[in-house]
C-alpha cells in the first residue's frame, strides 16, 4: 500500500514539474515568473525527477525542435519514423545527451532558457543519481510486503524519461483528433487526461502550441492548466 502511494505521489509530482516547468515554461515560455520562483521550480524539478533529472535547457531545445519538425524525419522523436519502442527511446536519449554536451560547452544559441549551471551539474552527476536510487530503494526496502513489488522500482528510477516517452509515443500514435487538418500525426490519447495532466492532448497542443490550456472541448480537462491558473491567482506566475 505504501509503495503504491509512493509511486502515485512521485508520478504526479514529477509529472507536474515536467509539464509546468520543463514544457509550458522552459520550452514554450507560456508565462513568466521572477528569478526567485524560477529557482524554486527548478529546484523542485531536480528533487522530484531525482535519479532521472532532465536538464531544462536541453529539454526545451529538443522540444522546440519537435514542434518545428513534428512527425518529419527531423523530429527528434516521432513514432512515425522510429517504430520500435527501444530504438525510439535510444534515439531520444542520444539526442538529449548531445544537447546536454552542447549546453555544457556553452555552444547554444537558443534564447529564453532557464539556466542554473550548478544544479544542472548536480542533477546530471552519477553520484547524485545513484543517491536518489538509494533513497527509492530504501523506501522499497522499508515498505514492501513481498519481494515481487520491487518490479515497480524502475518506474521511480526512470520517471522523467518515462513520462516523456508516454507523451511522445502515444500522443503521436493513438487517439482522436479535434484538428484533422494538421499535417502531423498528433493525437489526443485520452478524452479526460487524468494520467498525464493534459500532456496527452497532443493534437490540441500542436494546433495552438502557445495556448496554455491544452483542453479544447467541453469534456476535456487539462489539470496542468488548472494548476497554472491557481499559480496565476497567487501571483506566482504572470
Ligand atoms: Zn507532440
Ligand atoms: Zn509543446
Amino acid at each position: 500500500m505504501y509503495i503504491l502511494l509512493f509511486i502515485f505521489f512521485h508520478w504526479y509530482f514529477s509529472l507536474f514539474f515536467q509539464t509546468f516547468f520543463l514544457h509550458r515554461y522552459a520550452s514554450h515560455n507560456m508565462f513568466k515568473m521572477n528569478m526567485f520562483w524560477e529557482k524554486v521550480f527548478f529546484f523542485f524539478t531536480f528533487i522530484f525527477q531525482g535519479s532521472s533529472f532532465l536538464n531544462p535547457a536541453a529539454y526545451a531545445i529538443m522540444h522546440r525542435r519537435h514542434h518545428s519538425f513534428t512527425d518529419t524525419e527531423k523530429d527528434p522523436h516521432s513514432p512515425l519514423f522510429i517504430k520500435n519502442i527501444i530504438l525510439f527511446n535510444i534515439a531520444t536519449a542520444t539526442r538529449y545527451r548531445e544537447l546536454v554536451e552542447k549546453i555544457n560547452q556553452g555552444r547554444i544559441k537558443e534564447k529564453n532558457l532557464p539556466r542554473w549551471p550548478f544544479l544542472e551539474k548536480l542533477g546530471e552527476s552519477l553520484l547524485i543519481r545513484a543517491l536518489f536510487i538509494l533513497i527509492y530503494f530504501s523506501f522499497y526496502y522499508s515498505f514492501t510486503t513481498a519481494s515481487w513489488q520491487y518490479i515497480f522500482l524502475p518506474l521511480n528510477i526512470f520517471m522523467g524519461p518515462l513520462h516523456g516517452f508516454i507523451v511522445n509515443w502515444f500522443g503521436h500514435k493513438t487517439g482522436y483528433r479535434n484538428f484533422p487538418e494538421l499535417e502531423d500525426n498528433s493525437k489526443n490519447s485520452l478524452p479526460i487526461d487524468f494520467l498525464m495532466m493534459g500532456e496527452l492532448y497532443q493534437n490540441n497542443h500542436h494546433k495552438k502550441p502557445n495556448d496554455i490550456n491544452f483542453a479544447k472541448r467541453l469534456f476535456e480537462v487539462d489539470f496542468g492548466f488548472l494548476i497554472s491558473e491557481l499559480f496565476k491567482k497567487m501571483r506566482i506566475i504572470y
